[in-house]
């Protein structure tokens, strides 16, 4: 097997996951709901230093979708998001028939920009619109200026829906991304820094909005021996199975974070002699799980992101571009946009590197390898 596919970023389970699984079929909890479930959220929420209480969802898009509800975002409103990111941080949005408002990126995260935040929300107010949200993300687990962000949000007084879907496990003076916002989204989709296979987690301040949350995710039954709906349900609880996965993730999770992050000090070191490559470094205070190894390339020596990308696909090394901003999406292009082009010229010079928490040693010097010949 010489010629093995290198991934981006692909599961790594630690090995005590197989043991909850078993324990749920042993006691035929298999359903979306059981020990496991009530496990997860348990751990999360201390892993969360007991900050914030945890719903655990089949998806972080549905615990975005749940949380604009839950913030009372309705059909016509208008939401303020990172423009920079996946798009599933917006989408909800627009399933509730919202209009998102973009905002460009800063350079020392690369996530929403303070003062273009507070620019659009003041552009917005003079139309008679106050937005009912903002959405800041913690991009590849760097974490957004989160102290700036809620300052501009409390004054205007907004609630801030953190999405930290990449960013379980970053911090900020040690203080864990997803515990700043009213409410905050996980995820543990396969290639997140840890997997249930497919899921993620609500994360709110208030224990009612995340025993709300479980309610809407389970179909919205009221109290009744007959089922009986004031609300619109829906159907996104975790399963039992899913969170087995995630107890046994948990215990490894703390690992991976480390992993990831020696991957990137790997790069930077063994790529250090390239000068158009440059890395993003954490501001004083902050802590990046590292979830993605990014780099920006300066094309002066006319060598693209894109050239360094096709060279490791002709290699069977997978590597990405940078999130295209959303404002640049066709399924967004009527949305307003506040910034300039920080987060355009990141997409026009960023790749992701492989960063699995998996992988060898070998692999990083093949990769790095085969960067250094193209500048060669
Ligand atoms: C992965 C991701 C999501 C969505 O999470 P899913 O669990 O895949 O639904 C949302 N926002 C960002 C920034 C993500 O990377």
């Amino acid at each position: 097997m010489v010629n093995n596919k290198i991934w981006l970023s692909s599961p790594h389970m630690g090995g005590e996951e197989i043991e909850y699984i078993k324990e749920a079929f042993d006691s035929n909890w298999v359903a979306p709901l059981g020990p496991n479930v009530t496990g997860f959220e348990q751990d999360l929420e201390a892993y969360l230093h007991n900050k914030r209480y945890v719903a655990a969802l089949s998806s972080g898009t549905a615990a975005i979708h749940l949380g604009l509800i839950l913030l009372g975002v309705v059909a016509g409103d208008e939401v303020i998001c990172q423009s920079m990111t996946f798009s599933a941080s917006a989408n909800p949005i627009a399933y509730l028939g919202a209009t998102p408002v973009f905002v460009d990126s800063e350079p020392d995260t690369w996530n929403m920009s303070p003062e273009f935040l507070e620019e659009a929300i003041i552009a917005r107010l003079e139309y008679g619109k106050k937005p009912k949200a903002i959405i800041p993300v913690h991009l590849y687990g760097m974490p957004a200026k989160m102290q700036q962000i809620l300052a501009v949000a409390n004054k205007y007084e907004i609630p801030v829906l953190e999405d930290a879907a990449e960013a379980l496990g970053s911090s900020i003076n040690g203080e864990f991304c997803g515990t700043f916002g009213d409410i905050a989204c996980l995820s543990f989709n396969g290639n997140k820094i840890i997997t249930t296979s497919g899921g993620g987690a609500l994360v709110a301040k208030a224990n009612e909005m995340a025993e709300k949350a479980v309610f809407l995710a389970t179909q919205a039954r009221d109290q009744a021996p007959h089922y009986e709906h004031t609300h619109i349900g829906y159907n996104y609880r975790m399963s039992n199975i899913c969170a087995g996965i995630g107890r046994g993730q948990m215990k490894v999770l703390d690992k991976h974070i480390e992993l990831r992050r020696s991957n990137l000090e790997y790069y930077r070191q063994a790529l250090s002699h390239i000068k158009e490559i440059s890395f993003l470094d954490e501001p004083e205070g902050y802590k990046s799980n590292r979830w993605l190894s990014c780099a920006v390339i300066d094309p002066s020596s006319g060598i693209s992101q894109e050239t360094i990308r096709f060279e490791l696909n002709a290699r069977n090394i997978e590597s990405r571009p940078l999130w295209k901003p959303m404002h640049l999406q066709p399924i967004f292009r009527n949305a307003p946009y506040y910034g300039e082009n920080t987060c355009e010229e990141l997409f026009n010079k960023g790749i992701c590197l492989p960063s699995g928490s998996n992988l060898a040693n070998d692999d990083l010097s093949k990769i790095t390898r085969v960067i250094t010949e193209i500048y060669r």
